[in-house]
């Protein structure tokens, strides 16, 4: 399949969205090397990541380990700043330092239920004092605990609130940590692989819990998850991320019977399928790459069966393959279309900071 080249920022379509990311980017930087070798070298986790959220939909952002899925996720939360960018709550933009106001907008949900409760403590105590830092329900704190355990399915609540975390199961753990977060009554909920350290058995309890918080409390939800089966299951729209770029995104059906992108019909040939009839769409081997030093390029192309000349020398544009559905890959760009954008005028100095000079330094640019 070939159209005409259209470059389109990857972005989630949403009318009005709560919380827009435009343009996220965010390096961290790291050692490498030994001794008086020790060089400062930037790991570019996530570059030029567009993402919208509204009321009522759930968006799934996919990818591997490393893939820069958290780090959207912990930028959207403003656990961390982007370096260029912008954060938009409900059109506004947000302080660079994350508010309490803004906290209490926007909650997230951790991957592992063990270490996010305090052991010593007992549920009570972690759901009463977020509704004490936010003063909320301050005139009837036992009643508002007992709502928050019936929402996430903890019920009745007298069987868990004198409880300690480590004498519940991780599912129950987890709704817990769920219930914490919607002590603040937030709008948006950023779930950061919430079952991927859960039993198989009690995963589709939370997903549930997750698509009725979508549904019938009208939250916005991103779902960050390695699981490409649960994002189509749970997920209105979904993201796929390659070392630390959106490679594909698409309402979530459109994206899992006919994808686009090389790397998402990987993903999913690794996916379990029963239903599935013959050989999977694509079947190779290899491993992301390194962030501190990624291929020129398409940063799939060392794995990519498709991989054409020009894969290797020149990223690909982002391109409009059906409505919402945009994928960043040469293939769908038109044969006479594929050339390298004219060279810079030499003028310009580029790469200034002192930061760039030391990653210079360490040759670890990619
Ligand atoms: Fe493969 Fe080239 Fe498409 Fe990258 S741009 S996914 S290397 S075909």
């Amino acid at each position: 399949m070939s159209v005409a080249t259209v470059a389109i920022p990857h972005e989630t379509v949403t009318e009005h969205p709560v919380l827009e990311g435009r343009g996220l980017s965010k390096r961290f930087w790291v050692r490498r090397g030994h001794g008086p070798l020790t060089r400062r070298a930037s790991l570019r986790a996530v570059e030029d990541v567009s993402i919208s959220l509204g009321a009522g939909k759930v968006v799934a952002v996919v990818g591997e380990s490393g893939s820069g899925k958290t780090t959207v996720a912990r930028l959207l939360a403003r656990i961390i700043t982007p370096e260029s960018g912008q954060l938009l709550l409900d059109g506004d933009p947000v302080p660079r330092r994350r508010s309490r106001k803004y906290a209490a907008q926007v909650q997230m949900v951790f991957q592992d239920p063990f270490a996010s409760l305090n052991p010593v403590h007992r549920i009570r105590y972690h759901l009463v004092r977020p509704l004490r830092i936010h003063h909320i329900d301050d005139q009837d704190v036992d009643t508002a605990v007992d709502e928050l355990l019936r929402r996430v399915a903890l019920s009745p609540p007298s069987q868990f609130v004198d409880k300690f975390p480590h004498e519940l199961s991780g599912g129950q753990r987890q709704r817990v940590a769920i219930a914490r977060t919607l002590a603040v009554r937030p709008r948006v909920l950023l779930a950061d692989e919430p079952v991927s350290m859960l039993d198989v058995s009690v995963r589709l309890g939370v997903l549930n819990l997750l698509a009725d918080l979508r549904d019938r409390e009208h939250m916005a939800v991103l779902y960050v998850t390695h699981d490409i089966a649960s994002a189509r299951y749970l997920a209105d729209r979904i993201m796929v991320m390659y070392a630390g770029q959106v490679v594909e995104s698409s309402p979530s059906v459109s994206l899992t019977d006919h994808p686009a992108h090389p790397y998402t019909q990987l993903l999913l040939s690794a996916a379990p399928d029963p239903d599935r009839m013959g050989r999977p769409l694509l079947v190779t081997g290899g491993a992301p790459p390194s962030l501190l030093a990624p291929p020129a390029g398409c940063r799939f192309h060392p794995r990519c069966p498709h991989a054409m000349d020009i894969c290797a020398r020149v990223a690909p544009p982002s391109v409009e393959i059906a409505p919402a559905h945009s994928a960043t890959c040469w293939l769908h760009v038109d044969a006479s279309d594929r050339h390298a954008p004219d060279p810079e005028p030499p003028a310009a100095k580029r790469h200034t900071n002192e930061d760039l000079t030391d990653l210079s330094a360490g040759g670890t640019g990619g």
